[in-house]
């Protein structure tokens, strides 16, 4: 078994992303939105701080009230798309339930939607165009081209189908050239089918969810999940790492697997909008 180690791919990512940044006469910038308290978003986006501040990538956060309208979320995305100095705009999800979130991405100018959330990006994901893609399925991609895994004429199994990660992921293994079967909560015999995946893909939110008995042998195994149990401080993933894998050819730890990924991608996007806006002008 070879751990798909994403921390130490990441940070090659990274450095590289770094040195290149050097060199720019302007610094790029990203602006991110947060609305409400959410705890969970609060550690995302000073992650997110954190990672731009040791690039070179200047960081603003917008922390708007819990009760703003969505005419007033909307008003400031509009401002951020006319602004010059900004070369990318992030809206960190979950915002509080009264506001429209694919509203609100929708917003999102393509040329700064380093999330690849907006309607014109996911639709020429599917028309496989190049245009910014999600960051964590685009991070897993890139983990696996890292390791040279071939994907054409692979059966790709996904596990989820939310909008951020499932779906994008699902394109992406098809735009590979991968034979892909999507599960989720609706899913009958959910076992027959991953036993099929020689690629299996998990993002369902449920810890260790899969076991060893769901497995192909020899398949190659990546985790999004990050599970919080409640009187543990470890992090655990949707995968029972431990049962499954012996199994596996190939599987993603958690921590230190997808996650890494996810931000070095993000970093990635940011750098790949200012060249994009630089160029034009
Ligand atoms: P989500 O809640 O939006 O989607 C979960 C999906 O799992 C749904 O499509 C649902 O149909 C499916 N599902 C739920 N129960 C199932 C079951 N029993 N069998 C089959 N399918 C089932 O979640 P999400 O935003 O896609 O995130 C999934 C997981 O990945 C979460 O743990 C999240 O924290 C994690 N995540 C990690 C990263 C990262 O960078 N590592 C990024 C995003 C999300």
């Amino acid at each position: 078994m070879i751990l798909l180690d994403g921390k130490m791919v990441s940070q090659k990512c990274m450095k590289g992303l770094k040195e290149k940044i050097s060199n720019f006469t302007i610094r790029p910038s990203l602006s991110v939105i947060r609305v409400g308290e959410d705890q969970a978003s609060e550690i995302y986006v000073n992650l997110k701080r954190k990672m731009c501040e040791e690039l070179g990538i200047n960081f603003t956060e917008h922390h708007l009230n819990a009760n703003i309208t969505q005419d007033e979320l909307e008003g400031l995305i509009d401002q951020l798309n006319l602004d010059d100095n900004i070369n990318a705009i992030l809206l960190q999800s979950p915002i509080p339930s009264h506001l429209n979130v694919m509203q609100a991405f929708k917003k999102i100018s393509p040329e700064k939607d380093v999330d690849g959330f907006c309607t014109m990006n996911v639709g020429k994901l599917v028309q496989g165009e190049d245009c910014f893609v999600a960051c964590t399925p685009l991070g897993i991609m890139k983990l696996l081209d890292a390791y040279q895994v071939e994907l054409s004429g692979k059966n790709a199994v996904v596990i989820g189908r939310s909008n951020i990660v499932g779906r994008p992921m699902a394109q992406l293994l098809l735009n590979a050239d991968c034979t892909v079967t999507i599960c989720h909560s609706k899913t009958q015999n959910l076992k027959e089918i991953t036993k099929m995946a020689d690629i299996l893909i998990v993002a369902i939110g449920k810890p260790k969810l899969i076991t060893a008995d769901m497995v192909k042998e020899g398949a190659i195994v990546v985790d999004v999940g990050i599970n919080r149990v409640a009187g543990s401080k470890k992090i655990y993933g949707d995968v029972d790492f431990e049962q499954v894998k012996d199994k596996c050819s190939y599987i993603t730890p958690v921590p230190g697997g997808v996650g890494p990924m996810t931000i070095a991608t993000l970093m990635n996007n940011i750098v790949i909008a200012y060249e994009k806006q630089h160029s034009k002008r």
